[in-house]
C-alpha cells in the first residue's frame, strides 16, 4: 500500500509540473505608456496590479521608432541594426537570418503550434516570414475586432495553438490623424476600445483555465508611442523623445516574477518567450536580449 501511495505522488507530481504552455503575445501598435491608466484602459491596469504580473512603463525600444524595427526587434531578439528592418516598406531587411522566435520554438518541438494574426499584415509577410503553423497573409488587412474575435477563437478551442501573436492597430491609426496624447480624446477612445478587447480576451482565458491545466504567459505590449502634434510624422525620428521610446510591458501569468521589470528592452521579449518554453539559447543565433519578468 505505501508503495501505491508514493507512486500515486509520484505521479501526481510529474503531472503538475509537465502542464502544457501557452503563449499569447498582444501587441498594441503606437500605445503610448502614459495611457494605460484607470481611466483609459481600466482591465490593463487591473492587470498590472495583479499578484502574478511583471511590468514596466519603461522598457526601452529602438532608436529607429518605426513600426517594422520594433515589432522585428520584439518577435526576433535582435536589434535593428542587424536585422536591417528599419523603415517600414521592409526594404533589405535580413530578418532571413535573424528569424521570428517561432522559428526556435518549432526547431525544438515541431509538434508545437504557432500562430499570428495581425493587423498590419506586413508582420506575417516580412517578420514572420513562413515560420508559423499559422500565419495568413492577405492584402486585405482585417480589422482590430477580427483579431480579438481570432484571438477569443483559439481561446475556445480544443486544439488552440501553442504561441500566438495578434496585433492591433487603431490606436496607432488615432494617433497620427489625431496625435498621440493622453489629451487626444480620438487617441485615448482607441485606446479604450482595445483596452475592452483585452478585458473579453482575459475573460475567455479565465474561462479556460478552469477547463485546463495549462501554464499561461500573456505579454502585452506596444512598439512605441508617439508625439502630440501628429503633423511632425507622430512618432518617426524620436530618439530623445521619452513618450517615443519608453514603452510599456505587461507579462501575466503563473510564472513571472510580479512587480516591475528592471531595464528592460524591446529585444527583451523574443528571449523570454524562448525561456518561457524551455528552449535554450544558441550562441549561434546571435540574440540581443535577455529573458526579463520571470521566476527562473
Ligand atoms: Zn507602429
Amino acid at each position: 500500500m505505501q508503495k501505491l501511495i508514493s507512486i500515486f505522488f509520484i505521479f501526481l507530481f510529474s503531472y503538475s509540473f509537465s502542464q502544457t504552455k501557452k503563449l499569447l503575445i498582444i501587441g498594441i501598435d503606437g500605445c503610448r505608456a502614459d495611457v494605460i491608466t484607470k481611466q483609459f484602459a481600466p482591465e490593463m491596469d487591473s492587470i498590472i496590479h495583479l499578484n502574478n504580473t511583471a511590468y514596466s512603463y519603461k522598457m526601452k525600444n529602438e532608436r529607429f521608432t518605426m513600426s517594422a524595427a520594433n515589432w522585428t526587434s520584439m518577435l526576433t531578439g535582435v536589434h535593428c541594426n542587424k536585422t536591417c528592418a528599419r523603415k517600414n516598406n521592409f526594404k533589405h531587411n535580413k530578418i532571413a537570418k535573424y528569424p521570428h522566435f517561432f522559428k526556435y520554438l518549432e526547431q525544438k518541438d515541431s509538434t508545437l503550434q504557432t500562430a499570428s494574426f495581425p493587423h498590419w499584415m506586413q508582420i506575417n509577410k516580412y517578420i514572420v516570414n513562413g515560420n508559423a503553423d499559422y500565419a495568413p497573409y492577405t492584402k486585405e488587412e482585417p480589422s482590430d475586432e477580427r483579431v480579438k474575435n481570432k484571438a477569443v477563437e483559439w481561446l475556445q478551442s480544443s486544439n488552440m495553438p501553442d504561441a500566438m501573436f495578434i496585433h492591433f492597430d487603431d490606436v496607432d491609426h488615432n494617433g497620427h490623424a489625431h496625435g498621440f496624447s493622453p489629451k487626444r480624446k480620438e487617441y485615448t477612445d482607441a485606446v479604450s476600445q482595445v483596452d475592452k478587447y483585452v478585458h473579453d480576451i482575459f475573460l475567455k482565458l479565465r474561462e479556460r483555465k478552469q477547463k485546463y491545466k495549462e501554464d499561461w504567459l500573456v505579454i502585452i505590449s506596444t512598439d512605441h508611442g508617439g508625439r502630440i502634434h501628429h503633423q511632425v510624422g507622430g512618432h518617426a525620428i524620436g530618439i530623445f523623445n521619452k513618450h517615443i521610446r519608453n514603452v510599456f510591458v505587461i507579462m501575466n501569468g503563473d510564472d513571472t516574477k510580479a512587480g516591475e521589470i528592471l531595464k528592460p528592452h524591446i529585444v527583451d521579449i523574443a528571449c523570454t518567450a524562448l525561456k518561457f518554453f524551455d528552449v535554450p539559447v544558441k550562441k549561434e543565433w546571435k540574440l540581443q536580449g535577455k529573458a526579463i519578468g520571470l521566476k527562473k
